[in-house]
């Protein structure tokens, strides 16, 4: 395909920029093609370790497009190919602080200095794992995080679900259309989920609730085989044989750096007031960086683009 550029680049690097995009999973990457396409000069901060959490997936099965899936770094790559082919410029750094008290807001990455008249946010979320030995080693063999993605994985197999919010309920609710038992182990004995979807897991015939007991190692050679628990009440330990764990003990949004600049709720995720708005004007943001709830590659993609179109209309009336 020819190299289509609509947007043209300011005559200096550092800008000022018509849109700067902070991250580069699914939610920067479609901003850019949609603000590139606006013919926005646009800059993507994309961060040292780039792509965002497809990155650390293998096969992507739900994105739609692709009916034989696609692995989550291709994705992520023929993303920033298609943001790249309209004009998008690519800087894989990290942002380390930000001034909107002026326009063009001043964005530093390191020691350099950029300038845009706008800034999307989209820097994402991360998992947040168990600290105990062995799951890191198994990501993607066994334990995962995202029941949508991985369920269909473990059809027919026996698969346990850690935390006590409405993620964990999600995603156990999710397993039993495919596992033939699906465990919940929740360190509490009581979970904080709302009631209604506790009473949802309750009523399922296929999920078993193990209280007061924690994780404490994953084991599996070359994929996931065992978990060891330890009730925290009476310290009994146990083994529990399994296919899958499915972490859903909460997610860190990447908010740190606008925590003083934009409004953001107690858990770190960035408040939206309109759309993609956030309470300063020019500063859009999208993705899982102020999705709490939905957290997948598709609706990031979406977010992506309604900033990105919020962008534009600020831009044209801005100027
Ligand atoms: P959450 O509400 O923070 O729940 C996290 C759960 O993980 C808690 O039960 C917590 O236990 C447990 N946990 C945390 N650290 C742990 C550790 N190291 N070891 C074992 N367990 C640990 O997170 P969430 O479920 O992801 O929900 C986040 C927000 O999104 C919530 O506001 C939720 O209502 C919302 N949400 C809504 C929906 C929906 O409406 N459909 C779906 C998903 C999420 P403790 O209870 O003991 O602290």
């Amino acid at each position: 395909m020819d190299q289509q550029i609509f947007s043209s680049k300011p005559s200096d690097p550092k800008g000022p920029w018509d849109v700067a995009i902070v991250g580069s999973g699914p939610s920067g990457l479609t901003a850019a093609i949609y603000t590139t396409r606006g013919a926005a000069s646009t800059l993507i901060l994309g961060g040292e370790v780039w792509g965002g959490q497809l990155m650390l997936t293998t096969e992507v099965d739900n994105f739609p497009g692709f009916p034989q899936g696609i692995l989550g770094p291709k994705l992520i790559g023929e993303m920033r190919a298609q943001a790249e082919r309209f004009g998008a410029e690519f800087v894989g750094q990290n942002v380390t602080s930000i001034d909107v008290t002026k326009q063009p807001f001043q964005l530093t990455v390191n020691s350099q200095q950029y300038s845009a008249r706008s800034i999307i946010i989209a820097t994402g979320a991360e998992t947040l794992w168990l600290d105990v030995p062995g799951v890191q080693k198994l990501i993607g063999r066994g334990v995962s995080s995202c029941a949508p993605c991985d369920a269909p994985f473990f059809k027919g197999k026996k698969v346990a679900v850690v935390g006590g919010g409405d993620s964990a309920m999600e995603e156990a609710l999710v397993l039993t259309k495919y596992a033939s038992e699906v465990t919940i182990i929740h360190r509490r004995d009581i979970f904080r989920a709302s009631a209604a979807m506790q009473k949802e897991v309750k009523d399922n015939p296929k999920i078993k609730i193990v209280w007061d007991t924690e994780v404490t190692e994953v084991g599996g050679e070359e994929k996931l085989e065992r978990v060891k628990l330890k009730n925290n009440k009476t310290n009994e330990v146990s083994e529990l044989p399994i296919d899958g764990l499915f972490i859903a003990i909460g997610h860190k949004p990447g908010s740190a750096v606008f925590k003083d600049v934009v409004e953001t709720d107690e858990r770190g995720f960035i408040k939206l007031s309109e759309g993609s708005k956030t309470n300063v004007p020019g500063i859009f943001v999208a993705g899982d960086v102020h999705d709490a709830r939905y957290k997948q590659a598709i609706t990031a993609a979406g977010f992506g683009c309604m900033a990105a179109m919020d962008a534009l209309k600020y831009l044209g009336t801005s100027r």
